[in-house]
């Protein structure tokens, strides 16, 4: 991870649950270089724990760059991740970055396949979050992986954004079986799948080589996704990449 020459004392203004297991800190105070931040930087984090500061820790600055306040949008793990949903308006947070080149020049890019595993979703919603804003035209299919639709949370808003972007969702739901109760006509860019993302739904939904693909989640989902690829004879290396492991 980056150093932290550049932390300074940011302040949290709210936080927000979105599910059982995942928060948005909602942060100001931050300096000036986080004004030229890109859709799908990261920052890191130190809290306050114990009357001291503690180790720096990762995440994907969720917002799209245009938003006055920083968002990050965190899914708990371990000690860290655990104390989030317990901080309060005011708190004190020491943030560095921007830091990170995923999803760099993506705006240039007309064909997109976004893939995400559980809260690897943030970066992609930094993204679709800064092309609403600047009604971007590309053509966007977005996979995103979770086990139930309860741990997608950000569904709704995705929803709304397949009527304004040119943009498709497919929602993999790896421990559902029964997903048609889902589907809502009056959102046709909007589609469930029981299971993992396979290749035979890539072949399907026309991802090849000629699109820019973009991968973030967790190692293991990673890793298969770059095989299913690759059964597409798709370069790994072509693919776009963002590790959650630290
Ligand atoms: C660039 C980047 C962006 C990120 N963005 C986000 C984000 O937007 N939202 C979000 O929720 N998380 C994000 N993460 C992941 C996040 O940084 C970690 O989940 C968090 O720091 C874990 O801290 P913790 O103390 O709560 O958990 P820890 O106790 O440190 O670990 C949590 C779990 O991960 C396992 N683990 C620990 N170290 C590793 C490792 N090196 N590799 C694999 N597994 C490990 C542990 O066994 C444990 O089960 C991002 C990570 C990176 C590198």
């Amino acid at each position: 991870m980056e150093s932290n020459e550049q932390d300074n004392t940011c302040r949290v203004v709210r936080v927000e649950p979105e599910n059982a297991d995942i928060t948005s800190v909602y942060i100001t105070g931050y300096d000036d270089r986080f004004r030229q931040r890109r859709a799908g930087q990261y920052l890191t984090l130190k809290i306050m724990r114990d009357g001291a500061w503690s180790e720096a820790h990762p995440f994907t600055i969720s917002c799209a760059p245009d938003d006055e306040l920083l968002r990050v949008t965190i899914k708990r793990a371990g000690a860290f991740t655990q104390a989030v949903p317990n901080l309060k308006p005011g708190d004190p947070l020491r943030c560095a970055g921007p830091y990170g080149l995923f999803c760099k020049n993506i705006e240039t890019r007309k064909d997109i396949v976004m893939i995400a595993g559980g809260v690897g979703i943030t970066p992609f919603l930094s993204v679709l979050r800064h092309f609403r804003v600047v009604k971007a035209r590309n053509n966007i299919l977005l996979f995103w992986s979770n086990k139930v639709l309860d741990d997608a949370f950000a569904r709704e808003e995705l929803k709304e954004m397949t009527r304004e972007l040119d943009l498709r969702v497919v929602h993999n739901l790896s421990r559902e079986t029964a997903v048609e109760p889902y589907e809502d006509r009056a959102y046709p860019g909007v589609s469930f799948m029981p299971g993992r993302l396979s290749l035979d739904l890539l072949k399907e939904h026309g991802v090849s080589a000629a699109s820019s693909l973009y991968l973030c989640g967790p190692p293991p989902m990673q890793e298969f996704m770059l095989g299913e690829l690759g059964r597409l004879y798709i370069d790994p290396h072509s693919v776009e990449k963002e590790n959650f492991s630290w």
